[in-house]
């Protein structure tokens, strides 16, 4: 389904956000960058505005093994993810594939594999439009956490984004322990007719890269062929008491040897929502051109309308807020 805003507006420079005249502008304005985490639900009545300044400058600090790269909020993060493997500089390497500009890495702390947009973010430039001045922010000031910052706190609305600069290093740090990566790098060696098992010192960002995309690749077709969403909820994090309460019921339902996945943060616990989403029996399940995707059931998919999204969406909290008391939160905005 299309749906509608009043007004499209794209700045291609930093002049062009200076020069807008605001106060013309239909309310709300509301920033999008490649709209991959958006989900309208309706026509929206005011100013849609894309950042797609696209400059690029790199740095390097030949004293230390560390580099940087500043690209302008509207560079596509993959391909500043394939930048970096093909000049084997580490950093981004595990974020491969994910969809978006580099705007929203910093809005949304975006993150796979082990690594998140703050491990490698060194700075912020943005438009505040409070003040209409440039500002630089530390991203120390952004309080990232998973998945969130500020600018989806009390700044949201308040700072167009418009350059983020990223530490990269020649340091090899490859990060392996997280979701299959290292299988799938022996895998990859072994298609490669290398030795089965690589040792860490031979491996690339490159390497790694086309790892992590064959991971990506196996779990969710492109966007472009099934339209999805991505992970719709974030994966919730609990008290220890709380999984140990999930553990009782998923042994009652798999048997008492079942293990329950899950990832410690801290003193909490992380589970996965497609976990819970499968032990509710969502695999697969459909409402009416919205489906639970089967091979990563976390993605609406499918010719949906927004209706059919949000229905599948009420449907999955309510079973999983029933037999788990946890009430999962979409990390798709609406709109
Ligand atoms: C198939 C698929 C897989 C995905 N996999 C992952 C994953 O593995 N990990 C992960 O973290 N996410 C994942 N996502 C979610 C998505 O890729 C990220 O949230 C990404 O950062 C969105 O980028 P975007 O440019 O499309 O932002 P949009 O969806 O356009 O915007 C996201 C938010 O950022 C704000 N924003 C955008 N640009 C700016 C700017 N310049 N200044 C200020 N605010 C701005 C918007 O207002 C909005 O609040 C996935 C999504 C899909 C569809």
């Amino acid at each position: 389904m299309r749906v509608k805003c009043a007004l499209f507006v794209e700045v291609t420079e930093e002049a062009d956000l200076a020069a807008l005249d605001w106060s013309a502008l239909p309310r709300p304005v509301l920033v999008m960058g490649g709209g991959s985490n958006l989900l309208f639900t309706k026509d929206f009545p005011g100013t849609v505005l894309h950042v797609a300044i696209c400059h690029s400058s790199h740095s390097c600090h030949s004293e230390r093994s560390e580099e940087s790269v500043t690209l302008g909020a509207g560079v596509v993060f993959d391909d500043f993810c394939a930048w970096a493997a093909s000049e084997g500089l580490w950093g981004p390497e595990n974020l491969s594939l994910i969809p978006g500009e580099v705007g929203a890495s910093a809005v949304q702390n975006i993150g796979a594999y082990g690594v998140e947009a703050k491990d490698i973010i060194a700075g912020i430039r943005a438009y505040d439009r409070t003040t209409g001045q440039f500002v630089d922010i530390d991203p120390a000031d952004c309080r990232y956490g998973y998945r969130t910052s500020r600018f989806k706190t009390e700044w949201k609305g308040r700072f167009i984004i418009t350059a983020v600069t990223y530490r990269l290093s020649r340091t090899p740090r490859p990060k392996l322990d997280y979701g299959g990566v290292r299988k799938a790098l022996s895998c990859h060696s072994a298609s490669l007719s290398c030795h089965s098992e690589r040792s860490e010192e031979s491996l690339t960002p490159q390497l790694i890269r086309e790892a992590i995309i064959g991971i990506r690749q196996a779990k969710l077709p492109a966007v472009e062929e099934l339209g999805s969403a991505g992970s719709f909820f974030c994966n919730p994090v609990i008290s220890r008491g709380h999984f140990e309460r999930i553990v009782a019921i998923a042994r009652e339902d798999n048997g008492p040897d079942y293990a329950v996945p899950h990832f410690e943060v801290g003193d909490s616990i992380k589970v996965p929502a497609a976990w819970m989403i499968d032990q509710c029996g969502f695999k697969g399940a459909r409402n009416g051109g919205a489906q639970v995707y089967p091979g990563q059931p976390v993605n609406a998919s499918g010719t949906a309308s927004p209706q059919d999204i949000i229905g599948l969406e009420n449907q999955v909290i309510q079973a999983i807020a029933q037999k788990y008391g946890i009430t999962l939160h979409p990390e798709v905005e609406h709109v």
